[in-house]
């Protein structure tokens, strides 16, 4: 996904600024990423340049490890 994209995202389940862990990017694009939400914990991901911004239905964690 775009890096720039990394300014304008916010938690889609309660709209508050993510903190980036980028794990691989080229010159614009973000490659692979963890994702978390300051305010309500949720995690999301980027994998092989796209990104998951989907809640999940699984207990907080279950992404550890992707
Ligand atoms: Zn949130």
């Amino acid at each position: 996904m775009f890096n720039y994209l990394k300014e304008l995202i916010v938690c889609p389940k309660c709209k508050s600024n993510l903190s980036w862990n980028t794990i691989s990017q080229n010159e614009n694009h973000i490659i692979n990423a963890d994702i978390d939400c300051n305010q309500c914990g949720q995690t999301y991901f980027v994998k092989n340049g796209i990104g998951n911004f989907i809640i999940d239905f699984q207990p907080k964690n279950s992404f550890i490890g992707v």
